[in-house]
């Protein structure tokens, strides 16, 4: 560590940052940020694949989230280095953009640093080790497609699809199958072509119940119970409305200037009023809506016609539920109840009030116009239904990103070990050192086959020995683990897929953080 930004001018020495920055360059920088990296990478590793254990996170206020997923794990943790910060931001990145490899991106990452770690020790150039990842990332890329599943998207490789990408992860009672069954029903319902609106899947969860009884709803639920005890609490073919907009006397009458000088003008107030809210209810009863969700509150009286009206009515419904309710329903937000007209309402098969315990809430299946679907996931735990939330959330995500980008690959490694294979292969090509790079690259994607290995109690030696002989002899093949062990078997037959994308954006996103952090030779912090 040298003095902070010191120079000397003439035997003066000139200070450029404060006293209290905090200096690190050259060799120093790069194995301190290449550590914290590869830190960062290792604490994830134990949970990747079929057989990856789950974490315990901890917070200071003594929150506890349990989980296997990459992502919510380098997210719960508090990493303060700068360098370890990256890495959380490939998980995320990851995340955001398909959804799910968070675990194999972070790991990746970790392999590419300490690859690149002892080619620097090699007195190999930083700029041509960024130089060679990046050949070998697009090289990678190529491998990539070239690996993709041939033919059409059947409806049961995309269970599959969804299913490899929920093992590991804790959900319950209920069987991974069948949870991946309702993913696909899910999209199915929403898909148009090769197009899924991700945003138009909400999934709600419950704590109580089996997460067997977790389900598709062609529509959606929104937390709230009627605004009045003598509503009804079911309507078949119901007409919809919804309103942004409060249902109480406006401000103005109830002004406190109001200049009562009898007993006569007082209640004829006091009947104007009551005239308003009445005026409410009949005016919605006219358009012909069966039943109203409301943005804003709804005056007890109103609750008292509309329920008279036999109309089914909600207040309080946050802005998100009301967008939803139209996407189910057809219906149209309106200002106010004056402008409120027939052609405004939409339509539901069904509506229904159901009690969950000691909660109420409201299901609104579509009709024919419904664009919105919702899974209603159930847990006994509030930490099994956040996990299973989670789990759901990956599955939707990676069916999404095989139907709309680029198809399906072998899982379970095989994908890694033919990435591996080609980009060493093309490194031969590679002109110089940069050549060091690129196989180095290619023996960092072996961690995946290798890591998955180790989790499954394989020896990662053999099991890469094996792999590679499979692959040598033309079989794409992975390592499935069944039950307590993991055999090398083809994980298209076992079913194990995983999405193009998820592999293509971890290689890109790992590859990104990699050659930065291999890039910074000075860290210059300011305290
Ligand atoms: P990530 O956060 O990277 O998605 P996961 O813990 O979900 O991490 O593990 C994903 C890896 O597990 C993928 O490489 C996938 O192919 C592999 N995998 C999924 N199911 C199986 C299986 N039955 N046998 C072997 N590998 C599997
Ligand atoms: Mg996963």
């Amino acid at each position: 560590m040298s003095q902070s930004g010191q120079r000397r001018t003439g035997g003066q020495p000139l200070f450029i940052l404060s006293e209290d920055t905090e200096r690190t360059e050259g060799d120093d920088a790069q194995s301190s940020n290449i550590t914290a990296g590869k830190a960062v990478s290792q604490s994830v590793r134990t949970t990747l694949g079929p057989r990856g254990m789950d974490k315990m996170l901890v917070s200071d206020d003594g929150d506890v989230v349990i989980t296997n997923d990459g992502a919510t794990i380098l997210d719960e943790m508090d990493i303060e280095h700068p360098a370890a910060q990256m890495l959380v931001e490939v998980a995320e990145t990851q995340e955001e953009e398909v959804g799910d490899g968070t675990t194999t991106a972070s790991i990746l990452a970790g392999e590419l640093l300490k690859n690149a770690e002892s080619l620097l020790d090699d007195e190999v150039h930083p700029t041509t080790i960024v130089e060679g990842y990046h050949e070998a990332a697009r090289l990678a890329k190529e491998s990539i497609a070239e690996g993709v599943v041939a033919g059409d998207l059947e409806d049961e490789q995309l269970v599959q699809v969804a299913e490899s990408s929920m093992t590991g992860k804790g959900t319950g009672d209920v069987a991974a199958t069948d949870l991946a069954e309702t993913v696909v029903d899910t999209i199915r319902a929403v898909r148009d072509g090769e197009e899924v609106q991700r945003d138009d899947i909400a999934i709600h969860t419950r704590v109580g119940g089996a997460s067997s009884a977790t389900e598709l709803i062609e529509g959606v639920i929104v937390d709230e119970e009627p605004a009045h005890g003598n509503m009804p609490r079911s309507v078949e073919d119901a007409a919809i409305a919804a309103l942004d907009a409060d249902l109480e006397i406006k401000e103005s009458n109830i002004d406190a200037e109001y200049e009562v000088t009898d007993v006569d003008q007082f209640n004829a107030a006091l009947e104007a009023e009551e005239e308003q809210l009445r005026g409410y209810a009949d005016e919605i009863a006219a358009t012909g809506a069966d039943v109203v969700f409301v943005d804003g509150d709804i005056e007890d009286q109103v609750g008292t016609y509309l329920a008279e009206h036999g109309i089914l009515a909600f207040e309080d419904i946050d802005g998100d539920d009301l967008t939803d309710v139209c996407a189910v329903t057809g219906a149209s937000r309106v200002g106010s109840v004056e402008t409120l007209e027939e052609d405004d309402l939409g339509e539901a098969d069904a509506t229904e009030v159901e009690k969950h315990d000691d909660d109420e809430h409201v299901v609104v299946e579509g009709g024919a116009a419904a664009k919105a679907v919702t899974i209603f996931a159930r847990g006994g735990t509030e930490h099994v239904v956040d996990e299973l939330e989670r789990a759901l959330s990956d599955a939707l995500d990676v069916v999404t990103a095989s139907i709309a980008s680029g198809g399906v690959v072998p899982g379970a490694g095989a994908t890694e070990i033919q990435i591996a294979n080609y980009v060493r292969e093309n490194a031969a090509g590679v002109e110089g050192r940069k050549q060091l790079a690129v196989e180095a690259f290619a023996d960092a994607v072996d961690v995946i086959p290798r890591t998955l290995a180790e989790n499954t109690g394989l020896d990662p030696i053999d099991a890469l020995v094996d792999l590679r002989a499979e692959h040598d002899a033309g079989n794409a093949y992975g390592l499935i683990s069944e039950g307590q062990t993991g055999v090398v078997d083809d994980p298209i037959e076992h079913g194990v897929l995983d999405p193009a994308a998820v592999k293509r954006e971890a290689v890109e996103s790992a590859n990104e953080a990699a050659t930065m952090i291999v890039r910074i030779d000075d860290v210059i912090a300011s305290n």
